[in-house]
């Protein structure tokens, strides 16, 4: 078993306990931490890093980004940085063949380990996007599968599959007939096909966001959850396709961003029991989760993953829709993370760069505050809170001994207040106790 150890620097396992000096990995796991890992340095054969000051956290996790989009449009996003101008896109790429896939998977892997991102979800793939643009379809699952089998062993993967269209509508019928199809086999920890994404709703700025109250239009949004079979009422349809995700066994992820679609969600989440789905329930986005819509969420047990750089880049176009005061009452970020039952930040890339770095500083600037509280909460909605997300944190996500060998080392300490997210440096990502990343 080789041995590695890192010393010499600042060791934030993030499980709550006090900073170490030292970490040492074997067989893909934290064996040692503080003054017991440093005689391991001393085996034969060990590989030792010398922190040299710098900082180690566990590997990030990004909640909900599209890797085979990303890795489509790179560098271009669909919201830049205002620093940032690449060329706008003509039209949006396309992926024809497998191997075009399988390079765009690559393509943001590389991207990622440079990140320090060691696991990821994927939100959405599968035939809903067949006829698309080939980065959401059944050919990219297989890409992802092909990938799996070579054991391309770069980042941990949980995927989650869709049955209807991306941002788009989704029938009853096609979810049924999705979820009676078998799953393939994989290795869980590297590549886990949890669950299924369903999209109840757009987004605000667009004004097709269910929302409770209408629209600078007079509109209040739709649900796009409809049963082409039978006259029924959209709300009906999404509890049903609710109640069948979580009947089948698998995670059900849920597209909501109006006020109106939160408590919808809710509310079938909790007469379906999705406490106790395992991995868990959660809603995606919940831009405009308020106090109800909070209460009804952490009673129905439902987690969140929400996209601070989106609020950020998107607060005045929101505002000239829903109005200034609801647009600054939306994405309530510290009131999230602390009251559901777990809730992450990500970046939903490509929407925006899967930089966690950036999505944290836009976390600090939305909230108005810079303390070691705050960013301890912030760093472990990037690492912590996904692992309960991905119903792994038995085994990733902090670096206690016995977790995952998943960490990254920094060139600053993120939770020392005042340090600019931005302005850290990543200088090494270990995944698996490998490492796959090294800036030198
Ligand atoms: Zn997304």
């Amino acid at each position: 078993m080789t041995m590695t150890v890192l010393r010499g620097g600042v060791v934030h396992t993030l499980d709550g306990s006090a900073s170490r000096s030292a970490i040492a990995f074997a067989g893909g796991r934290v064996v040692a931490l503080g003054p017991a890992a440093e005689p391991l340095a001393r085996e034969g054969g060990a590989t030792v890093v010398d922190l040299d000051g710098a900082v180690v956290v566990p590997g990030v996790n990004d909640a909900h980004l599209h890797a085979g989009w990303l890795g489509a449009r790179w560098p271009h996003t669909i919201l830049p940085a205002s620093d940032t101008t690449p060329s706008p896109l003509s039209a949006e790429p396309t992926l024809q063949s497998p191997a075009e896939r399988a390079a765009a998977l690559e393509r943001t892997w590389t991207i990622l380990a440079a990140l320090g991102i060691t696991s990821y979800t994927e939100p959405g793939i599968g035939p809903g996007e067949d006829d698309g643009t080939g980065a959401f379809d059944t050919q990219m699952l297989e890409a992802y599968l092909n990938l799996h089998n070579r054991g391309v062993r770069t980042v941990r993967v949980t995927l989650l599959q869709l049955f209807g269209r991306l941002d788009g509508e989704g029938t009853l019928r096609a979810l049924r007939a999705g979820l009676a199809r078998a799953l393939p086999h994989t290795d869980r920890s590297w590549l886990n096909i949890s669950g299924v994404k369903v999209f109840a709703d757009g987004i605000p700025p667009l004004r097709t966001a269910c929302v409770s109250h209408a629209y600078d239009d007079g509109t209040h949004g739709s649900l796009l959850t409809y049963d082409d079979e039978h006259e029924r009422a959209r709300e009906d349809t999404l509890a049903e396709m609710i109640a069948l995700v979580h009947d089948s066994g698998r995670q059900l992820a849920v597209h909501a961003t109006g006020d109106r679609t939160i408590a919808l969600t809710a509310a079938a989440a909790q007469l379906n029991g999705a406490a106790r789905s395992a991995p868990p329930s959660y809603i995606v986005h919940a831009d405009m989760a308020g106090e109800d819509e909070l209460a009804a969420m952490s009673a129905a047990g439902l987690g969140a993953t929400i996209q601070p750089l989106i609020a950020l880049r998107t607060r005045a176009w929101a505002s000239e829709v829903i109005g200034q005061k609801r647009a600054a009452a939306a994405w309530p970020i510290e009131r999230i993370l602390r009251t559901l039952p777990f809730a992450t930040i990500s970046s939903d890339a490509p929407v925006v760069e899967p930089d966690w770095r950036r999505a944290l500083d836009a976390a600090l600037t939305l909230v108005g505050r810079d303390d070691v509280d705050l960013r301890r909460l912030l760093m472990r909605a990037v690492t912590a809170a996904p692992a309960v997300q991905d119903g792994a944190a038995s085994w990733k996500g902090t670096l206690d001994v016995g977790m995952a060998a998943d960490a990254v080392v920094l060139s600053a300490d993120p939770l020392e207040p005042g340090t600019p997210f931005p302005e850290i440096t990543v200088r090494r990502t270990i995944c698996g106790g490998r490492t796959v990343y090294a800036a030198d």
